[in-house]
């Protein structure tokens, strides 16, 4: 299905989890087993990354059709002593884990780099014919060792090109998911802000992106939940209606958090970096302080009325978990169980 549904929530918080295709063999089944876990959480949506410069493209293909076929095996956890069946006395503890089936609705990734149309194409209907519905369609960023982004011949300048593209070629088939900047494009900012004229031409641009036919937006990560708010406004005030979904990247750790910040020139409020300093080099502190503050953000915008979230995982599970748990929208003993939890061994039937 598309997931213009799920996002757009019918009053109920929906949450969705990126992942990027890793290096190895090995780490492309670490991540399926760890996507087993998460996703026995019902997320709405499950998308991954196109590589930059188009480098991962065959393996983001590859797991994004294995992630919409695989079939998950779902814990049911049942309390037992709250339940009729009397297995209790012949299994190890009061749970049982029943096996059911889900399957995990995708969103793949596409940019324009280094991507005629011929490749673009070849993609999209490999998803098609896999059943993908969704498509987050970017630019994409300069190829490494680039300054600029340079279309390709026979490629396309920019996301906007590629949503119409997508329309043009294959009608309604696709929802389609483009990218917003809360603190304009990186492109727009020079000495750490855009100008206000900047900031309103990419506000323009997002638009001419919606009304060429993108379902939702997923914000760039930011860390002053205030500048989203203001942007989700701004995107109102000129007419973008669809849902605009905040993409909520936990800190993991410090060098990781400096590096993804200043690559997004993203605004760090004095307040975390003043929590930040005196614990960088604790890597157990850094993530703590990861989890309370992305559950911080989190309240503050599903108090505002905004009912989906997303959530750049960077391939790890617990803070992601974790921040979700603590807003009480999966319970804690799910999370307790199913983080060892792996393809199942001590599954019980009844
Ligand atoms: P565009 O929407 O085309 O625009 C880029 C900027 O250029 C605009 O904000 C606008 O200011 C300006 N611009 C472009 N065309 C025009 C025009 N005609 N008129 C006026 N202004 C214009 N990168 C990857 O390589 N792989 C990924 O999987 C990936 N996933 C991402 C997911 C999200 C949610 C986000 C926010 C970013 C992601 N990126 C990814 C990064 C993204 O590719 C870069 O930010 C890239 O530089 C811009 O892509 P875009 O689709 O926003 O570009």
């Amino acid at each position: 299905d598309k997931i213009r549904g799920a996002a757009n929530g019918d009053g109920r918080t929906v949450f969705s989890f990126e992942f990027f295709p890793p290096k190895t063999e090995e780490g492309v089944e670490n991540l399926f087993d760890r996507m087993d876990r998460m996703v026995a959480h019902n997320p709405s949506f499950c998308d991954i990354t196109w590589g930059a410069g188009g480098s991962t493209a065959d393996l983001t293909l590859d797991i994004s059709n294995r992630m919409q076929n695989m079939k998950v095996m779902y814990p049911v956890y049942i309390d037992l002593l709250n339940s009729d069946i009397d297995l209790e006395s012949a299994l190890p503890d009061r749970w049982i884990v029943l096996n059911e089936v889900i399957c995990v609705e995708t969103m793949m990734h596409l940019t324009c780099t280094n991507m005629p149309v011929e490749k673009i194409d070849h993609a999209l209907d490999t998803i098609k014919s896999n059943g993908i519905q969704n498509v987050l369609a970017l630019r994409g960023d300069p190829p490494h060792g680039q300054d600029k982004f340079v279309q390709v011949a026979g490629g396309f300048a920019c996301a906007l090109d590629l949503v119409q593209h997508i329309r043009a070629k294959y009608g309604d088939y696709f929802g389609i998911t483009v990218a917003g900047y809360p603190e304009a494009h990186p492109d727009m900012i020079q000495d750490g802000i855009a100008t206000e004229e900047a900031y309103n031409s990419d506000l323009t641009y997002l638009k001419r992106k919606v009304d060429a036919g993108a379902d939702l937006i997923i914000t760039q990560l930011f860390y002053d939940t205030d500048i989203f708010l203001k942007f989700v406004n701004d995107c109102r005030q000129i007419g973008i209606t669809c849902p605009i979904v905040p993409g909520i990247m936990p800190i993991n750790n410090y060098k990781g958090f400096l590096r993804m910040t200043g690559f997004c020139k993203t605004k760090i409020p004095d307040k975390i970096t003043n929590a930040l300093e005196p614990i960088k080099d604790n890597e157990e502190a850094v993530r703590a302080y990861g989890i309370h503050l992305g559950t911080e953000m989190c309240k503050k915008i599903l108090a505002n009325g905004i009912n989906t979230l997303h959530l750049y995982t960077l391939n790890m599970e617990k803070s992601a978990l974790a921040i979700i748990m603590n807003l009480g929208l999966i319970e804690e003993s799910k999370v307790l169980r199913s983080l060892p939890w792996r393809r199942p061994t001590n599954v019980f039937r009844v």
